[in-house]
């Protein structure tokens, strides 16, 4: 039987790191029927959208889906397709392993956790009022009548949304995760000591979620600040991080600088019955087309998409290639190099050596 997946490579070095991944999983065995997707800027010219119905279609039809980085333009256009992605499919979760394999750059040895991130409102609502505008006046009249709290009138104001059904929603995701991966302990970062309300709805909700698995999965929480000095230090003692949307966003990037970078860094959106993988990292621009990045996290995000649709040998053997080529350091990309001078080969060489590996089994 072939798995019907839609596949969108991105664009910037999306294109690159989709193709390598593609050939990684067809070389495990496992058959594919790939719908392709185009999405992101370069769509609106021949679809008149940047996210086009189509690709949300294929998606809902096939229930799985693969994709490579799309670029959003900083501070104006288009608002981000990787976000209306998620909330068009209801892909609530964001798991992101951050294990380190032997043979990466870190510091540390011993990282294994997973951020499970919520990935449905927060400041990443896309809730906004741009400066100057009637609605932002109207809002920030409104906070003065309200609150007596005075907002200077020429601020933009972003809202940042926190609900209880999407916080126990995904705290409930997390503790079942950690039931059937073995994990042990589970420890949810927010900053409710300043946010009250948001981030204390948050941490409530969790702690009501926690009550039901005492005894069989430790709880704690954390606040975020505190969370990175002790990521930072002692990686090792974090097993999986339970996290608000903003900041699963921005530790997930912490966790694949103490993994070897973002090129190591796989992740999966899960919504109910449905999942789209993609890697942690962004379109990196500047390195478009030089088939010069590392494609492990994208073949690593294949490994999890292997794994959530049972084939749980053939994720093994891929992931264990990975895993041989990365310790070997010698098929690899500029990024695993400690001397980031010395030879290393292209995205196009490295999957080549994986792909090498894992027929060799
Ligand atoms: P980025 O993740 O694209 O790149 C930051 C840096 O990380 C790169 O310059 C490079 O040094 C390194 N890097 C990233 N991927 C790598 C790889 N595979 N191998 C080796 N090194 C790698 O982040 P950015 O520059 O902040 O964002 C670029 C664009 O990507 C932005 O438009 C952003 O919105 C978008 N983005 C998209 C997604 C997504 O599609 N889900 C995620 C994050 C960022």
């Amino acid at each position: 039987m072939a798995y019907s997946v839609t596949l969108i490579p991105g664009d910037g070095i999306g294109p690159e790191v989709a193709e390598a991944t593609k050939r990684c999983l067809e070389a495990t065995g496992v058959a594919f029927n790939w719908t392709m997707g185009e999405a992101g800027e370069g769509a609106i010219a021949k679809h008149g959208s940047p996210l086009p119905e189509s690709v949300l279609e294929s998606i809902r039809k096939n229930k799985v889906a693969l994709k490579g980085p799309i670029t959003t333009p900083i501070g104006k256009g288009i608002r981000s397709v990787n976000v209306a992605l998620r909330h068009a499919l209801d892909l609530y979760a964001c798991v992101r392993p951050a294990k380190l394999y032997e043979g990466a750059p870190a510091f540390h040895k011993n990282i294994d956790m997973v951020i499970v991130r919520e990935n449905s409102e927060d400041l990443y609502a896309g809730i906004e009022y741009d400066d100057g505008t009637p609605e932002v006046k109207e809002l920030i009249e409104w906070v003065k009548s309200k609150g007596g709290k005075t907002i200077r009138p020429d601020a933009a104001v972003s809202l940042k949304p926190i609900s209880r059904t999407a916080s126990k929603r995904i705290a409930k995701f997390a503790f079942e995760y950690a039931v059937k991966n073995n994990r042990k302990k589970v420890t949810a970062v927010h900053k409710a000591n300043i946010m009250k309300y948001s981030d204390g709805l948050f941490l409530e909700s969790a702690r009501e979620v926690a009550a039901e698995y005492e005894g069989k999965i430790e709880f704690e929480d954390r606040l975020v600040d505190n969370m990175c000095m002790q990521l930072v230090q002692r990686p090792e003692a974090f097993d999986l991080l339970l996290l608000p949307n903003l900041y699963g966003d921005i530790i997930s990037d912490l966790c694949a600088g103490l993994i070897g970078g973002l090129g190591m860094a796989p992740g999966a959106n899960i919504g109910d019955g449905i999942a789209l993988f993609e890697p942690v990292h962004g379109s990196a621009p500047k390195y478009a087309g030089q088939n010069k990045v590392n494609p492990v996290a994208t073949i690593l995000s294949g490994v999890l998409m292997l794994r959530y649709l049972g084939e749980t040998a053939a994720a093994d053997r891929l992931e264990k290639a990975v895993a041989d080529i990365v310790k070997e350091g010698k098929f690899v990309t500029y990024d695993l190099k400690a001397d980031r001078t010395a030879a290393s080969v292209g995205t196009r060489e490295m999957a080549d050596a994986i792909i090498a590996r894992v027929k060799k089994g």
